[in-house]
């Protein structure tokens, strides 16, 4: 008997009619003859609604507190999914995250998953439940309740799958699969039927939020075969894979996009050892996480450091700086909020030359200025205004020719 894993985020748990819509879709799998275990988010729109009333009550708000209302969203929808199934005559027990347990450590709103204890799921299983597990949430050794970032009922999920050595985790969204680009942007864009773990985890962390990073690290690190599906229709979707020589004849599979950070200017840092320990020093210290960094020395001897951190940590960057800013003696320091960051990804790059050219002539054809460039073996990011950031997706989405039936492409 297989065991499989099936993830919900909260578009396919939105409304009473899309829970009964997944509890048809778990039973059909138990029917099949499946052990089926099931992760669910919180309704759409709840984390929000939940993450607003913090936020309205204070911009310093305790992280330990933030979790326990933010966890919130999953507890409603897996209960309401178990009386869902329940009402379809079959067995159902929901759990949340500290009682299966996901163990956590204790960063708040950002924990990582170390162990799922799966004891308790196998019970049920054996005993003809489907197993219903909260996603996003776990708890730490001294018993709090943690969450792990949004997006994080993904993760979750995978983990429950490595856990369990499910034969499948598959994850339904509101979209049939990975796409060549984000559908809601690139109308051209095209399914792929299959991605290499590696591009996966590039696209996720360069802004594809049709996955939480975390999720394909872990279903790298414990070979999960995931599948991305729709759950509102019927289809092959994407199954991330190990690499394979078809891959490597693609040069770009992907262009990804990310409004969320923001670039800030060190200007005027005199050239000197020491100088960029003390800023990143500042920020590391605040848990600010840097991206891209720019160092440039000027005939002057002079340096202007440029860097790209989240845009929700923007002005903690900003305040967070103006002194180490002023001890190092630099003469600026400035920032800007509306930036983006377009990649092209593809395991391809590694054997081919001339991506970046190609990348870059398009984008000078529409006029659009880059002001940031940085390359990993497998993508090329740039940071640009924002208001170009679409019209840069589908133009970069053209000039690799995504939208075609490229001869080896795997396209759905
Ligand atoms: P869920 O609530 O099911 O977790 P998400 O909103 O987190 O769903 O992720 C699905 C969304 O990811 C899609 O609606 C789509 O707009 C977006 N997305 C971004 N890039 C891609 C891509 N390359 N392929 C597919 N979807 C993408
Ligand atoms: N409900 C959480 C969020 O909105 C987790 C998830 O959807 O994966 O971020
Ligand atoms: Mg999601």
């Amino acid at each position: 008997m297989s065991l499989i894993v099936q993830k919900f985020g909260g578009t396919s748990v939105g409304s009473i009619e899309r829970i009964r819509a997944v509890a048809a879709r778990a039973v059909a799998a138990q029917q099949a003859g499946h052990q089926v275990v099931v992760t669910v988010s919180a309704m759409a729109g709840e984390t929000n609604r939940l993450v607003a009333l913090v936020e309205a009550l204070s911009s310093r708000y305790n992280k330990r507190e933030y979790d326990v209302v933010v966890a919130a969203g999953e507890q409603v929808s897996i209960g309401l999914l178990a009386i869902a199934i329940e009402a379809m005559g079959f067995r159902a027990r929901s759990y949340l995250g500290w009682q299966v347990r996901f163990l956590t450590d204790s960063v708040y709103s950002k924990a990582r998953i170390q162990e799922v204890e799966g004891f308790r799921i196998r019970e049920d299983l054996e005993q003809g439940y489907i197993v219903i597990i909260a996603g996003f949430q776990g708890v730490d050794e001294a018993g709090n309740v943690t969450t792990l970032g949004r997006g994080g009922s993904d993760t979750s999920a995978v983990a429950l799958a490595a856990a369990l050595q499910a034969d499948y985790c598959d994850i339904y969204t509101d979209v049939d699969g990975v796409y060549t680009s984000d559908p809601r942007i690139v109308s051209s864009a095209r399914r792929l039927a299959r991605i290499s773990y590696d591009e996966m985890l590039e696209m996720a962390s360069l802004g594809a939020k049709v996955l939480q990073t975390r999720s394909v690290e872990l279903a790298k690190k414990y070979k999960v075969p995931l599948r991305v599906l729709s759950s509102l229709e019927e289809g092959e979707g994407t199954l991330l894979t190990e690499e394979d020589e078809l891959m490597e004849k693609v040069v770009v599979s992907a262009i990804t996009h990310n409004r969320d950070e923001a670039k800030i200017t060190v200007l005027g840092v005199p050239d000197r050892p020491g100088v960029a320990a003390t800023i990143f020093g500042a920020l590391a210290e605040a848990t600010i996480n840097v991206d891209m960094i720019i160092q440039n020395v000027s005939a002057s001897g002079e340096t202007d450091l440029t860097f790209t951190v989240p845009r929700g940590d923007y002005q903690a960057a900003m305040d967070v700086l103006a002194v180490p800013v002023k001890q190092i003696g630099a003469k600026e320091l400035r920032g800007n909020r509306a930036i983006a960051k377009v990649s092209a990804v593809g395991v391809g790059m590694r054997s081919h030359t001339g991506v970046a050219q190609r990348m870059f002539k398009a984008l000078a054809a529409d006029g659009i200025n880059i002001q940031m460039i940085s390359t990993s073996e497998i993508k090329i990011s740039v940071i640009l205004d924002e208001k170009y950031m679409e019209l840069a997706v589908r133009t970069l989405h053209d000039a690799f020719e995504l939208d075609k039936d490229a001869g080896d492409r795997v396209i759905a």
